[in-house]
């Protein structure tokens, strides 16, 4: 039995395809028992950027995932949000976890100050940059994602390295920091199996992160950051051999922001 996926997006966000309805029928097809809706969140205000749904379209989305808990009565399927973390953004968050009863909030870093460093419109800004002061502000943002205590889940964590660009020396002080900060505000981290569709071509987080992150007792979930509905689940079956390779044996599921853990078994 594949592990709930997490992350799925909707056409809303502005770059995603199908209706919610579908990745639902897809999940079935699959054999699935449990998905989660988790499309990025609006801001405050609308031209923030354009990969977000609008604030009006909020509601139109939560209806979009409750038609299909209706027509898919068989398939639990939460409603949550992926929420980008910034800093100085925490009452706008709070905002939001308070319009609708979410079953989760996945928490992403996906902005160091103005720039969108997973952005391939953005691409050309890691020219400017040091690579491993970006890693070392990125991990330091995670760390105040998971401190905030707004997200149960934080995204991809090692985001940083979609497109390649790698420090030269051990990460492991880096990941280790979050990781202890994850684990003692309760926080789980998301295996991202999009890694695998970028040029980093890797699951998000490498399997040395995840060792760590076995170690030091973090809950994991699984996601696919789908933005089609041939996405959901995809490569679920090699996500689940890394997770047991680093040492898990069990996954965290999420209903109305309470943990409960599972058995992690392989495909
Ligand atoms: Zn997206
Ligand atoms: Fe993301
Ligand atoms: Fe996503
Ligand atoms: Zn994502």
């Amino acid at each position: 039995m594949l592990p709930p996926d997490y992350h799925m997006h909707t056409p809303l966000c502005r770059h995603a395809v199908g209706e919610p309805t579908e990745y639902a029928a897809r999940a079935v097809e699959l054999g699935m028992t449990e998905i989660g809706f988790s499309d990025h969140s609006p801001m405050q205000r609308d031209d923030f950027d354009d990969w977000r749904m609008a604030l009006r379209d909020l509601d139109t989305y939560v209806a979009g995932v409750r038609m299909a808990q209706d027509r898919f009565s068989k398939l639990q399927i939460r409603l949550a949000l992926e929420v980008d973390y910034l800093p100085g953004h925490e009452a706008w968050i709070q905002d939001l976890a308070g319009r609708y009863d979410w079953d989760y909030f996945i928490g992403s870093v996906h902005y160091i100050d103005d720039w969108a460093l997973d952005s391939p419109y953005e691409l050309d800004r890691w020219a400017a940059q040091d690579v491993a002061s970006v890693w070392a502000r990125y991990f330091d943002l995670l760390a105040k994602a998971a401190s905030s205590r707004l997200f149960q889940i934080i995204a991809h964590p090692d985001l940083c390295k979609k497109f390649g660009h790698r420090p030269s020396g051990d990460c492991s002080p880096m990941y280790r920091s979050f990781l202890q900060e994850a684990f003692s505000t309760g926080v789980a981290v998301e295996l991202n199996t999009a890694g695998l569709r970028k040029p980093c071509n890797e699951i998000y987080p490498s399997r040395s992160f995840l060792e760590i992150a076995s170690q030091l007792h973090v809950p994991i979930t699984f996601g696919s950051d789908a933005h089609a509905p041939n996405e959901v689940a995809m490569n679920f079956a090699e996500a689940v051999r890394e997770a047991l390779a680093a040492g898990y044996t069990r996954y965290a599921a999420f209903k109305q922001r309470k943990m409960e853990f599972r058995p992690l078994k392989a495909e």
